[in-house]
């Protein structure tokens, strides 16, 4: 079970979560809560750092954040010793969560749950601190943000769990934002590749290498709400889905930024160091576009999507780059957005990104990129055409809870349409 920052906020959070629990526990079920830091801590902490040091030591930086996580474990482990159940709280070091030496960013290695193990054996409840572990060399590193995910599925897989319950305050996985689509649907089921790729695209719900580890492992995640009952979005292998939705979601964000190169010659290597460029910045490039020219003697534009937040860092990375290949211009964007449609039915279905497109184009907004996987289709519009881009193509595609478009589950490709299934 794992609790995020929202789910443990304050006092009362604490003890709703400590009482779920519980129960878990009372029902049966040999129990290890992950949990995250309380409400804001983490940018707390963040904030903290930054008015001390233009720029922290990362090796203190994790010595800093790890604590968040901490001081929600010790608190939830005294409620429940309260209760009458005997808890133990673990930092991620003494849960046996090995990782590289990335500070900040560090990748899990290993799990070494016999402490675990045996603390369950004895008939405790365990909490581990989420978002960290130990490095090779004996420091305390942190996960990345959201990294509380990745440590609950890790443990899950470390223990064979039956399945890792991913508490949170949202009820579960829509198929659009319900902050800007009032009739997204919860969906009952999605596959680990569509979760992929709606995590890659914006939807928040879960961390993106929480599900590449649940993939691996083969590990379910059911994602819920701390707040209600009843069940959220079973995320689980294909094979066992069942149905293939033709469109399962849209998804969508608003902090993209696009980078283009005019001008670049055309020629062998150039897009490989434009790449290298940023890959040794440490950028995240999301889209590539390159266009070949019309005639010989013409050059060649390219261009990038990234993060926002990587925006001045990519700049800064191509700048010296475009003056040694006298590129004409290095044209910049900052306020783009990217609407995506994700579906493993598209994988055997011709047709959606047509649709897809002249959706878009009947709601007057204009594709500056798009590019596709077997299961997705994204586009890069104008950040203030995200909102009516995600309304129009969820309603068109018909996502919303009466009228639901599914592949048959025979395969014979008809489309059929089912009440609900959320109890799927
Ligand atoms: N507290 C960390 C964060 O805010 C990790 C997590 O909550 O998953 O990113
Ligand atoms: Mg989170």
């Amino acid at each position: 079970m794992k609790f995020g920052g929202t789910s443990v906020a304050d006092a009362e959070r604490i003890k709703r979560a400590a009482g779920r629990i519980v129960q878990a526990a009372e029902d049966g079920a040999r129990v290890v809560a992950v949990l995250s830091a309380r409400g804001k801590t983490t940018d707390d902490l963040t904030a903290m750092a930054h008015e001390v040091s233009s720029r922290p030591h990362p090796r203190e930086m994790d010595m800093l954040l790890s604590t968040g996580e901490r001081i929600s474990c010790a608190l939830a482990a005294m409620v429940i010793n309260d209760l009458g159940r005997e808890a133990i709280s673990l930092t991620g070091s003494q849960a046996g969560i090995v990782t590289d030496t990335s500070h900040t960013k560090a990748k899990i290695l290993d799990v070494r749950a016999e402490r675990i193990s045996t603390a369950l054996d004895d008939g405790k409840i365990v909490l581990v601190a989420g978002f960290q572990g130990v490095s090779t060399s004996a420091d305390v590193t942190t996960l990345g943000r959201g990294g509380s995910d990745t440590t609950a599925v890790a443990l899950a897989a470390a223990l064979h769990a039956d399945v890792c319950e991913i508490y949170t305050d949202v009820a579960g996985v829509f198929s659009a934002d319900p902050r800007i689509v009032p009739g997204a649907r919860k969906l009952g089921v999605v596959s680990f590749e569509e979760m992929l790729e709606m995590a890659a695209s914006g939807a928040g719900v879960l961390q993106l290498r929480s599900v590449e580890y649940a993939r691996n492992h083969g590990i379910p995640i059911h994602c819920r709400s701390s707040f209600e009952d009843g069940p959220g979005t079973f995320v689980v292998g294909e094979h066992t889905t069942m149905e293939r939705p033709l469109v399962t979601a849209v998804t969508h964000s608003t902090d993209e930024a696009r980078i283009t190169l005019t001008g670049l010659p055309d020629r062998p290597g150039i897009a490989g160091r434009v790449l290298t460029a940023l890959a040794e910045a440490n950028v995240n490039v999301d889209m590539i576009i390159q266009n070949e020219p019309a005639s010989e003697d013409q050059r060649a534009d390219m261009s990038v999507t990234v993060p926002r937040s990587d925006f001045a860092l990519a700049v800064d990375a191509l700048t010296p780059l475009s003056d040694d290949l006298s590129v004409g211009e290095l044209a910049t964007d900052e306020g783009m957005g990217k609407v995506s449609l994700v579906g493993a039915g598209m994988r055997s279905h011709p047709g959606v990104a047509a649709k897809a497109l002249t959706v878009l184009g009947d709601a007057g907004v204009n594709i500056e990129m798009i590019s596709t996987s077997p299961i997705k289709i994204s586009c890069v519009v104008r950040e203030e055409d995200v909102e009516r881009s995600v309304k129009d193509l969820h309603s068109a595609f018909e996502l919303g809870p009466d009228a639901i478009r599914r592949e048959d589950p025979r395969g014979d490709h008809r489309p059929v349409i089912q009440p609900d299934d959320e109890a799927a």
